[in-house]
């Protein structure tokens, strides 16, 4: 019989998540786990991770349900996670394998480490056939500690680069400050609040990750901005930059900050575009204005019933 070692100790409190599609809204791990099928892989791929290939890197990624471990979450980044609006991702049947990851790291971790372990093993020995430098990003859809929780996993792999975004700043300090393991990268990731924490990182040699919409700016908070839809080895960027990456899905209709617009037609630099006007039916609907051309952008997306503006996940 499969003995539990459950994760209460490290993890002790879940947070709410903006997946409209996560049973974690009513059920508890244990439940999920139960009424699930285990999942056949716990790393995956995606369009922007493949492009890492044009960079000698072959990447993989983790994705648990968005947002229940993310402490620093905010309202807007949780609606607007593209680990549930982009793409496959917002696929029921995806909803449900994140689920069954999440619930199995939670209830049986001993097993759920082994086999990630398994497959980053097999990842290193695709990366040496096609001698690339194999990547891993562990928080694909969460903020969670790994070199707190799971030191092993970089000591165990030192040839495998692992590397992630994060929001919460005292992680992107320990690394900036060398206390993190050497095989492990961190981009802090801020919204449009955030501009004194991302500042004072970004002049101590970080790199600082923000969404753009609709288009990039050539700076921004006087730092230069590269584009980060190229590819997601994080790793590789320069230090001191922002790491742009365009909004995609219902983000560009977002108006609590998770996304950020510049006026393109003020030129590379223009300013921050303020809300005019937002409207929720069966779309979301805003309009921003420049407050020095007065230029206005307008988008539009279609909502699924869950993900209405007031909606607040049990
Ligand atoms: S912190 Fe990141 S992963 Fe978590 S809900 Fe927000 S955008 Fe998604
Ligand atoms: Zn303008």
């Amino acid at each position: 019989m499969q003995s539990k070692t459950k994760n209460t100790k490290t993890i002790r409190h879940l947070f709410q998540s903006g997946d409209p599609r996560t049973d974690f809204h009513w059920a508890t791990p244990e439940q999920i786990l139960a009424q699930s099928e285990p999942p056949k892989r716990l790393l995956s791929t995606s369009a922007k991770l493949d492009k890492c290939q044009s960079v000698g890197v072959l990447a993989r990624v983790l994705y648990f349900t968005p947002g229940v471990f993310c402490p620093a979450a905010t309202d807007g980044c949780r609606r607007a996670c593209l680990a549930h609006t982009s793409g496959r991702m917002q696929f029921e049947t995806h909803a449900r394998v994140r689920d069954a990851r999440t619930a199995l790291y939670l209830e049986v971790t001993v097993l759920f480490i082994k086999r990630l372990k398994a497959e980053i093993t097999l990842l290193e020995t695709d990366a040496l056939q096609v001698q690339m430098t194999p990547a891993v990003r562990l928080n694909g859809s969460s903020d969670l500690p790994w070199e707190r929780l799971h030191l092993e996993l970089f000591e165990q792999f030192p040839d495998v680069q692992f590397f992630d975004y994060t929001k919460l700043s005292h992680r992107v300090y320990r690394f900036m400050l060398h206390e993190l393991p050497a095989n492990y990268h961190l981009t802090f990731s801020v919204d449009a609040h955030m501009q004194k924490e991302a500042s004072d990182i970004l002049r101590r040699g970080g790199t600082v990750a923000a969404v753009f919409w609709p288009s990039l700016p050539n700076t921004w908070w006087g730092f230069p901005v590269i584009d980060g839809d190229l590819h997601d080895a994080r790793f590789l960027d320069p230090s001191g930059v922002i790491v742009g990456l365009r909004a995609k899905g219902l983000a560009r209709v977002d108006t609590n900050g998770f996304t950020i617009r510049h006026c393109k037609k003020c030129g590379p630099d223009g300013p921050e575009l303020l809300l005019e006007f937002a409207k929720e039916d069966t779309h979301r609907t805003t309009v921003h204005r420049c407050p020095s051309c007065k230029n206005t952008v307008s988008a539009r997306w279609k909502l699924t019933q869950p993900q209405k503006l007031h909606h607040q996940a049990a």
